[in-house]
């Protein structure tokens, strides 16, 4: 039995370099392989650009039979097999963007084994027409592209990509089914394995850390005069700037174009045709900016981009993750920079407010836009920031190119006032905000800080030298380095954490970029 998994590795090297042209393995692909080739249903987690693909491909063309890949973008599915297409590899996608003529052609093909690979949405497998035909067919694999869309608790959760379970039952020459993702939480990864039949043993996850990116956050400066600045010396890069809105969207694309720019815009506002043209113009290089809200992406091989801007805050650091890490996919040093003000909150905000969420899931998403808010105000590397968020403590250091990394050259011991904020929020017994707690702080006579008897308290006015801004930005400094927490809530309630004991006792320091307090640069949060 060795010897046959000896071979089905040595095929799985062979056909490596013979179809694809490369000498070895990306760091995980090896191991999802050869759990997929020995029949184990398995869960890929690899950071975009990571090679996920080969992933299904490889067992795809080395087991026998025609491979499933449920994708949930036309798009993708077309640049997939194009690409497998020109290297001479027998595959379709099928899908709604057919005519009648080439659906039933293709569905021909598919029932007669023509096929290595058939790319199609999730939607598909509600049909009976097709259900019918990949039960009459051998079936070498399924595999589910962004896999994160099976789960409610992802970013992208997709409800088609849940009802194809069923139908999977039903499906009695039901192959091996391998998931693919780029991101994935403890609760969606969980959601992935529970809903795909994956045991644990055969989860391969290498960890989120892209190396050749700089994460950077820009706060306090004009976001315009930052976006044309920062383009004016990369006339000759690739580069998408991300917006929350259509609205956004078309104010900076009209800024870029007004000052002679080369810009294409695409959100879903707008036509297919004129997607299909602003996605077109940017992959061939015609047009070397892309302005576009949250529409444009997924599935988008272009591995040349060197920057991706977000223009305001993205909903969680899931998005930001996915659409950030669309720079550098060829490993080539790259920025990722979030503009950063504190009004895009409230807006973040709005938008879960007037979902259709049930309120679990709602409070679920407030507690992911807090984890987002606290990556702006971090001090700590953004890099390991992420990571921790996505639990991967694999990083062994810092990255050393971050915005902050870079800053915390130049630090200061505020431990003091760390302390001073803490005992205030400690006798207003924990159960107020930043806004007023920064007004007893700072000594303010403002009539709800007389009505609670705050100006009775001995940290009253106790930092009076800084401003009331100042004071606040300290505090959600403080939430975002886990030494005062918000918890889950909406309404922000500042609680201290174990870490506060130490930095009361004096065991702890806290250290901030020089400036910081003083500094009107960093001074930009609007409650
Ligand atoms: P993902 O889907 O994880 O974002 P892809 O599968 O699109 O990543 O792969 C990203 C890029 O890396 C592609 O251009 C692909 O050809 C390349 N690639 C994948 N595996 C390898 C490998 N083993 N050696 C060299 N390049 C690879």
């Amino acid at each position: 039995e060795k010897d046959e998994h000896q071979m089905m590795l040595e095929k799985a090297q062979q056909i490596l370099e013979e179809y694809f042209g490369f000498q070895s393995f990306r760091p995980g692909q090896k191991a999802v392989i050869d759990f997929v080739m020995n029949k184990h249903n398995s869960l890929a987690i690899m950071p975009t650009g990571g090679g996920k693909s080969l992933c299904y491909q490889i067992p795809g063309l080395a087991l026998e039979g025609t491979a499933v890949v449920v994708s949930p973008l036309i798009s993708l599915m077309k640049d997939q097999v194009d690409a497998l297409s020109s290297l001479g590899i027998p595959a379709t996608y099928i899908n709604s963007s057919l005519d009648t003529e080439q659906f039933h052609e293709r569905m021909h093909q598919l029932r007669a084994g023509s096929y290595k690979f058939v790319y199609v949405a999730p939607e598909r497998f509600e049909s009976p027409t097709f259900l019918e035909s990949i039960k009459s067919i051998s079936l070498s694999l399924i595999a589910f592209d962004e896999a994160h869309c099976i789960s409610q608790w992802g970013h992208d959760f997709r409800p088609s990509y849940r009802s194809i379970i069923p139908a999977l039952d039903k499906i009695p020459n039901l192959p091996v089914v391998v998931a693919l993702t780029a991101t994935a939480t403890d609760e969606v990864n969980h959601d992935i394995r529970r809903l795909l039949s994956v045991q644990d043993e055969h989860v391969i996850n290498t960890g989120f850390a892209r190396d050749n990116l700089s994460f950077h956050i820009v706060k306090g400066k004009d976001k315009r005069d930052f976006i044309l600045d920062y383009v004016k010396d990369r006339a000759a890069e690739a580069g998408i700037i991300y917006t929350s809105t259509r609205k956004q969207t078309d104010m900076v694309h009209q800024l870029l174009e007004s000052k002679g720019f080369q810009a294409a815009k695409y959100h879903a506002g707008l036509s297919e045709q004129a997607r299909k043209q602003a996605q077109t113009a940017f992959t061939q290089d015609e047009k070397t900016i892309i302005v576009a809200t949250n529409a444009f992406g997924m599935g988008i091989d272009k591995s040349n981009v060197r920057y991706v801007i977000h223009y305001a805050l993205p909903m969680n650091i899931e998005s930001y993750y996915q659409e950030a890490g669309r720079a550098g996919r060829d490993g080539e040093p790259s920025d990722c920079i979030l503009l950063f003000s504190g009004q895009d909150i409230q807006l973040q905000k709005f938008l879960i407010e007037q979902s259709l969420m049930a309120e679990d899931k709602k409070t679920n998403e407030y507690k992911k836009l807090q984890a987002m808010v606290n990556y702006c105000h971090t001090h700590s590397c953004l890099q390991t920031y992420v990571l921790h968020y996505f639990n991967d403590y694999s990083l062994p250091e810092d990255c050393g190119k971050c915005s902050n990394c870079l800053n915390n050259e130049n630090r200061e011991d505020m431990t003091k006032e760390a302390q001073m904020v803490l005992s205030c929020v400690k006798r207003m017994g924990e159960r107020f905000g930043a806004g007023i707690t920064a007004k007893v702080l700072k000594g303010s006579k403002d009539k709800k800080v007389k009505e609670f008897h705050f100006d009775q308290l001995t940290t009253y006015g106790l930092m009076s030298q800084y401003t009331e801004k100042e004071i606040t930005n300290f505090v959600h400094f403080l939430v975002a380095e886990n030494i005062l927490t918000t918890g889950d809530d909406r309404y922000p309630i500042l609680k201290l954490t174990k870490q506060a004991g130490e930095v009361l006792k004096g065991k702890k320091q806290v250290w901030v970029q020089t400036g910081f307090a003083r500094n009107p640069v960093l001074v930009d949060y609007n409650e």
